[in-house]
């Protein structure tokens, strides 16, 4: 394989566009994560437990409870599942009206139970527990301020600097001392904070992830998607707002903005392939910006006779229902995938080759034997699937195989909370369509347009975060050579 990088997709470059970034395995710890708290409602815990078990897709590898009673703060958090973690007898530990909690995925190597959250502290005022969603860019900076000044940290979790920072401030209340440490800190935060008395949820100026709010019964809801309000039978109010911090306690539900507004910049992978399509995220339908997606595909892709459209499951069912309806090529279930993979499975060595691909996907020779395909993804990050997924699909008798992505290629890393690979593995970032198509072995591919994928999930190009795509980054990060590589 040889390497050059490719062009911005994005109308403007800017000067890091140039240059190959490799997050530093220390302090770029990933957060992909799905937040829940609720605020005086009977069995706070339990709802909890739902809410963060409608939200497992946004992390796998640990997950937690706080829970307050009034007076004290309760919690437990594990690695693992949420259907594992919490057996029924755990609740009794976890009492109270309100509660919030966190299912976390990290990049290897930072995956601890000392980075799991809520993290719960003590601090001159009493209890809190935090959850976070979304990554700060200025962490090991003002971590290295903070361990200067006497700080001890216990994780190497960016969420643990939010806490030292509010723990130092010289504010009056809590609420003001938590603005005040949110304010030195930059990059992606959605929030959601507990105190005894207090749920808090908030996000940063930009609102690179989402949080909405719910109603239940006489209490509220937050969550990082509306597919946890679904499952307690919560009502979706709405998204909380860029820069805004909801403040619930005894007095109710009250909205302040207390940081310099800028530039929304919601994170458009959420659109794509992070949310469920059955939530709302930012106010929108995820469902409809997916199966959007797959229609403006259709319609940007040279017309190719085929005889069905098929999706690789999950993350591009509802983008393929966009592309079979616009295309008028029938809709087929063509590749199975296992959801059952446990953490402890355990795979050959040597005997079957390509196993990685067969544990999760099967395909349905019943569709597939002689057919032309028209197969649909979300995305391309490494190419080692879709190239693993083009020889079994062949095996089980296509013909042709025309690859669709309902996105455009993926040229850079995010700092802002998801968890996509160095630009050195990204193979949009080193290779052609022309060069991929080859590589994948399929008849033609076809990726999604910058401006077609702003079109499909809807409002302006400036209002999204799409640094994946184009090397964009709306929020500096820190790039000391000691924390940051620079390859070029
Ligand atoms: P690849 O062919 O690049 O190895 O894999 C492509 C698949 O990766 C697509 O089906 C896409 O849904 C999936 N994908 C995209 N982003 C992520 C991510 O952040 N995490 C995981 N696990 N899969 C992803
Ligand atoms: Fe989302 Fe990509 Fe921006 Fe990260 S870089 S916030 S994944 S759009
Ligand atoms: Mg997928």
């Amino acid at each position: 394989m040889f390497f050059f990088f490719r062009d911005s997709v994005c109308l403007q470059k800017t000067a890091s566009t140039g240059n190959l970034y490799k997050r530093s395995e220390k302090w770029y710890d990933i957060n992909m994560c799905g937040i829940f708290g609720v605020y005086n409602v009977e069995e706070a815990s339990k709802l909890t437990y739902l809410g963060l078990y409608a939200l497992q897709h946004r992390g796998q590898e640990s997950a937690g409870i706080a829970s307050s009673d009034g007076a004290k703060i309760h919690s437990l958090v594990k690695m693992g599942l949420v259907s594992d973690i919490f057996s029924p007898d755990v609740f009794a530990g976890l009492p109270g009206r309100s509660a919030i909690g966190h299912c976390r995925y990290s990049t290897t190597g930072t995956s601890s139970i000392k980075n799991a959250q809520p993290l719960t502290v003590s601090y001159c005022r009493g209890q809190l527990a935090m959850a976070h969603n979304g990554n700060l860019v200025n962490a090991d900076l003002l971590r290295s301020v903070l361990e200067a000044d006497g700080s001890i940290f216990s994780s190497t979790t960016d969420t643990e600097v939010i806490i030292h920072l509010l723990a130092q401030s010289k504010k009056n209340t809590f609420e003001d001392m938590l603005v005040d440490s949110l304010k030195k800190v930059n990059g992606a935060f959605s929030l959601v904070v507990l105190t005894e008395k207090e749920l808090i949820g908030v996000v940063d100026p930009w609102n690179f992830r989402p949080l909405s709010i719910g109603k239940k019964d006489n209490g509220y809801v937050l969550a990082s998607e509306t597919c946890a309000f679904d499952i307690i039978d919560a009502e979706y109010i709405r998204a909380v707002e860029p820069g805004e911090m909801i403040i619930i306690n005894e007095n109710g539900l009250r909205s302040i903005k207390p940081f310099k507004p800028q530039r929304p910049k919601k994170c458009i992978f959420e659109f794509i392939y992070f949310s469920r399509p059955d939530s709302y995220i930012f106010g929108q339908s995820v469902q409809k910006a997916r199966k959007a997606l797959g229609a403006e595909l259709a319609k940007e892709c040279k017309i190719t006779a085929a005889d069905c459209v098929i999706p690789v499951p999950d993350s591009a069912n509802s983008a393929a229902t966009g592309y079979a309806s616009e295309s008028g090529t029938p809709y087929e279930i063509g590749i199975i995938r296992n959801h059952y993979i446990g953490r402890t499975f355990i795979e050959p060595s040597q005997a079957i080759r390509d196993f990685g691909a067969k544990i999760k996907y099967n395909p349905v020779k019943e569709i597939l034997n002689n057919k032309d395909l028209l197969v649909i993804d979300d995305s391309i990050v490494r190419g080692t699937t879709s190239r693993k997924l083009v020889k079994m699909l062949r095996k089980a008798g296509a013909k042709q195989v025309h690859w669709r992505i309902s996105s455009p290629p993926i040229t850079h890393p995010c700092f802002y909370g998801v968890d996509t690979p160095t630009r050195a593995e990204l193979i949009g970032a080193s290779h052609t369509v022309e060069e991929i198509k080859k590589y994948l072995k399929v008849e033609s591919l076809c990726y999604l347009s910058a401006d077609g994928m702003v079109k499909a999930v809807g409002g302006k190009k400036e209002d999204y975060c799409m640094a994946c795509f184009c090397g964009e980054y709306p929020v500096e990060f820190n790039k000391e050579p000691d924390k940051m590589e620079f390859e070029r």
